[in-house]
């Protein structure tokens, strides 16, 4: 079995999540295991970024084709089987939702469309102009592959993303055959691990233009949790403007007002915002986030804001400061997030 079976809870409390990996990763630094150069994986834990792992140049870590090494705890598999695995769902999830640290990133991804309604031009994940949602034959043989790839090792997972970035602009339809069928085929119901979670990104302007039919469909499926990210970025108009987002700052604060009546209305929703910060942003977008995570009437029992440092605009010291500033004022669960890939 390739992974670690032991853990009956792998869920820690989320309030105490940012101070258990920090002490986390102060106990496993001295237990670092090493990866060749080539073997690099695309993915792992996010204090990774704080604490880059080193590579060592024979390798050891060949087992019946399939690449694996643990890094500060967690698994990390390699190459080969990212290729194998790319094959079948056609490609690359350029992000992982932030989400998924609940589940230690350990995720069954499942393509249900390509591309992003956004458009923001900042952006370099997703082709922003090509969105297309892919046909049932499509989505079928992705899961029927990925059953056929992890076989025994199925029973090691109980979370599925639904990608790319904008899984939610799909629509329920889409959403309903997708997640229905993994549940099944993937036997995430009888997975080793408690619960079942599936996970997907929601675009700020998908989720405004969304019908309440969609969130009463995605709380009717079988996955116990369903997570949705949202990109809000800012609630500062020309920052907004700046980063080529196509809403305005009242379009984010009506996101943010409806992403918690949905989380309140709906039992198996948790719809979580995501807020940039980089060195170039101007004070007045701190602020403005600040403002807006302090505006909930009461502290939110559902739905986490997550911060992310714009890659190589964005130094430690400014990171903690704006984060700290952000973070002491929200009436919810704030954590940094880096981006992660699959
Ligand atoms: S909504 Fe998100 S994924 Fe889509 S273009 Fe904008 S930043 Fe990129």
């Amino acid at each position: 079995m390739a992974r670690n079976q032991a853990s009956n809870n792998r869920k820690p409390p989320i309030i105490f999540a940012p101070l258990i990996v920090l002490l986390w990763a102060l106990v496993k630094i001295g237990q670092i295991e090493f990866l060749d150069e080539e073997e690099r994986p695309q993915r792992g834990l996010a204090i990774q970024a704080y604490h880059p792992v080193r590579y060592r140049s024979s390798s050891a870590w060949q087992q019946k084709g399939r690449i694996e090494a643990v890094v500060m705890g967690g698994s990390i598999v390699g190459r080969s089987y990212l290729e194998r695995l790319h094959a079948l769902t056609g490609g690359p999830l350029p992000v992982l939702p932030p989400d998924t640290i609940d589940v230690e990133y350990e995720v069954l991804p499942v393509m249900i469309a390509d591309g992003c309604t956004g458009g923001c031009t900042f952006c370099k994940f997703v082709d922003k102009l090509h969105f297309h949602t892919r046909d049932e034959k499509n989505v079928r043989a992705q899961i029927e592959g990925l059953r056929d790839m992890f076989g025994d090792d199925l029973i090691n997972y109980n979370a599925v993303v639904l990608g790319q970035n904008d899984a939610l602009a799909a629509g329920a339809d889409a959403i309903d055959f997708a997640a229905r069928l993994a549940y099944k085929e993937l036997q995430i119901a009888d997975s080793y691990h408690e619960g079942s979670s599936l996970f997907m990104f929601g675009g700020a302007h998908t989720l405004l233009e969304a019908p309440e039919s969609l969130f009463a469909t995605l709380n009717r499926l079988p996955f116990e949790n369903i997570y949705i990210n949202v990109g809000l970025e800012s609630a500062h108009r020309p920052t907004l403007d700046e980063l080529g987002k196509p809403q305005t700052g009242r379009d984010v604060r009506r996101a943010f007002r409806l992403l918690q009546r949905l989380n309140l209305e709906y039992e198996k929703l948790n719809i979580s915002c995501n807020f940039l910060i980089g060195d170039d942003l101007p004070p007045e977008h701190t602020e403005s986030v600040r403002a807006l995570l302090a505006s909930a009437e009461t502290r939110m029992s559902k739905g986490t804001a997550f911060i992310s440092p714009i890659e190589g605009q964005s130094t430690h010291r400014r990171t903690r400061t704006e984060f700290t500033k952000i973070k002491l004022a929200a009436k919810m669960p704030v954590y940094l997030y880096l981006v992660q890939r699959l």
